[in-house]
């Protein structure tokens, strides 16, 4: 298989529903751009949701803009594997286009070799912002073959024409295009350009499923010719040989509505006769300045500029969960800076429930409480992933939950239930674990600050607490210093304890 095999995790499994029963949660509606409304999801497959994602192109590294899109589509499978559905999807990488082929002319370099840099890059910073793998991550190059089948079925079919060797899909053959978009096409006329291909065409709305090679450029052999494919079908071919010829969920930043997507369902559309996707989403653009984050307009972060300013992982992944899909996100520093203090709170609310030593028993209004949480919670993304309502409920009950333990209502017993509803609620958030330093560091971030593993920090930790037992406070203080030294502050908690964390 043509798939990049290391990187399939293989078909996920749902999660075992040790705290809520199927029975509280709630059905899932999302909100598919083509019929403009709300949708229950219902899969083709039964307990298995097949999604399709259109990835990066890669011929740089990506901005946090295309990471808002991704980063929502980790929170849908995260999500979706909660409600314990199977989760198969697919997400391309796009290593040929005009860019590429022009930069890796330039740089000397084959395709491949070009690209690779940036998927490896794609890669790591997938991991630092905890996105789960798709299940098939495949590149376009991989599947010239394909996409050359699709071309002749739709060749066969009459919808295509040649000119000057390049082949083009015929969009007055599909009554139905412009019905996602809603776009009126009938102002454009011939001759007119509504993208930048520098080809002859009959009809200006029709665009190149091939394209002729040029002298110089990269080009394959095949069944239709020489050339290279258009970036529509590699998404037709992609998705459907591993999905099937209906997928249940297709998803991209509202810029490729059209026309990726409107040729995406044109091309599958009129080769099946089948609907293609059965719930489109979109999410709207991350924007800085009231503008599109954009390369083109040069107003981008990478995620290793947020980094190399001393920004957290974490604290960018909660940022860009935070605002619902469907609302524009606003980027700005201070936005970052309150994720970081939210993440924080969640962190060190985990903490005091671990650390903590309260009375013995158990407080059912507690568990309740937690019940609440956890059912809000499901509720918030089950309507089509309103995260803001989702957090709300957590944030509601780590303030009430702090105000009980301060009211010494919270009992020893009640600790675990609490923890269970902290790590349900990060099977989707998946911010709690604070690895931001050894991630950074991995990736050369921070690697001025000396760091010590976590055992050893609390074995001085131990050291100290045993120190003080003893009065020995200079050797107390030695300790403290050099703890500091390596980032790592301690706080003294009410119950005579300490516990620490890495500034
Ligand atoms: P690209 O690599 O340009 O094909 O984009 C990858 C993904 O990022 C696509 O789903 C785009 O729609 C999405 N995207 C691009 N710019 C932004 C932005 N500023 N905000 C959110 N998503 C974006
Ligand atoms: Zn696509």
């Amino acid at each position: 298989m043509a798939a990049l095999g290391r990187f399939a995790a293989g078909r996920s499994v749902g999660y075992n529903h040790a705290f809520v029963k199927a029975a509280e949660l709630n059905q899932i509606r999302l909100h598919d751009t083509l019929r403009n409304r709300l949708e229950p999801l219902e899969p083709v497959h039964k307990g298995e949701v097949r999604i399709y994602t259109c990835g990066p192109t890669v011929y740089d590294f990506a901005h946090i803009g295309n990471f808002r899109t991704f980063v929502f589509q980790d929170v849908l499978r995260r999500f979706l594997r909660s409600h314990g559905y199977r989760v198969l999807q697919v997400m391309n990488l796009t290593d040929v286009d005009d860019r590429i082929i022009q930069k890796s002319a330039a740089a000397g370099v084959s395709i491949r070799e070009y690209t690779e840099k940036y998927i490896e890059a794609f890669l790591e910073d997938m991991r630092a912002l905890n996105l789960e793998m798709p299940e098939e991550m495949v590149r376009a190059t991989d599947h010239i073959e394909d996409m050359v089948t699709l071309i002749e079925r739709l060749q066969q079919k009459g919808l295509t024409y040649t000119s000057e060797g390049s082949i083009y899909y015929r969009i007055s053959k599909f009554p139905a295009y412009g019905k996602l978009s809603k776009i009126d096409l009938s102002g454009i006329k011939a001759g007119a350009r509504v993208d930048n291909d520098r080809y002859e065409k009959d009809d200006a709305r029709d665009f190149a499923l091939w394209k002729a090679p040029k002298p110089g450029e990269h080009f394959w052999e095949t069944r239709i010719g020489p050339g290279r494919p258009g970036w529509h079908i590699e998404c037709s071919a992609m998705s459907m040989k591993y999905l099937g010829e209906t997928l249940d969920i297709h998803t991209g930043g509202v810029d490729l509505t059209f026309p990726h997507h409107e040729n995406e369902i044109a091309q599958s559309e009129a080769a099946t006769g089948k609907p293609f996707a059965r719930i489109w989403l979109h999410a709207e653009h991350l924007i800085i300045e009231g503008e599109k984050m954009s390369k083109s307009l040069g107003n981008f972060f990478t995620l290793r500029d947020l980094f190399a300013k001393g920004q957290k992982p974490s604290s960018i992944r909660f940022l860009l969960l935070s605002v619902p899909y469907r609302r524009q996100l606003n980027f700005t520093m201070e936005g970052l800076k309150q994720a970081e203090n939210s993440v924080e709170r969640l962190r060190n609310f985990v903490r005091r429930l671990k650390e903590e030593k309260f009375a013995g028993g158990e407080n059912p209004a507690i568990h309740k409480r937690a019940e609440k949480a956890e059912s809000d919670f499901d509720a918030g993304l089950a309507d089509d992933l309103n995260t803001a309502v989702a957090l709300a409920a957590v944030f509601d009950l780590v303030r009430d939950i702090n105000t009980a333990m301060d009211r010494k209502e919270f009992r020893q017993q009640d600790a675990p239930r609490l923890i269970a509803a902290m790590e349900k609620f990060d099977a989707v958030l998946a911010v709690l674990v604070d690895d931001d330093h050894d991630k950074l560091r991995k990736l050369g971030f921070g690697a001025a600050q000396r760091q010590l593993p976590v055992e050893q920090i609390e074995a001085l930790v131990e050291e100290r607490q045993l120190a003080k037992k003893r009065r020995d406070f200079k050797r107390a203080d030695e300790i403290r210093k050099q703890l500091a030294d390596s980032g790592i502050i301690l706080e003294d908690t009410k119950d005579g304890g300490v516990r620490w964390k890495q500034k």
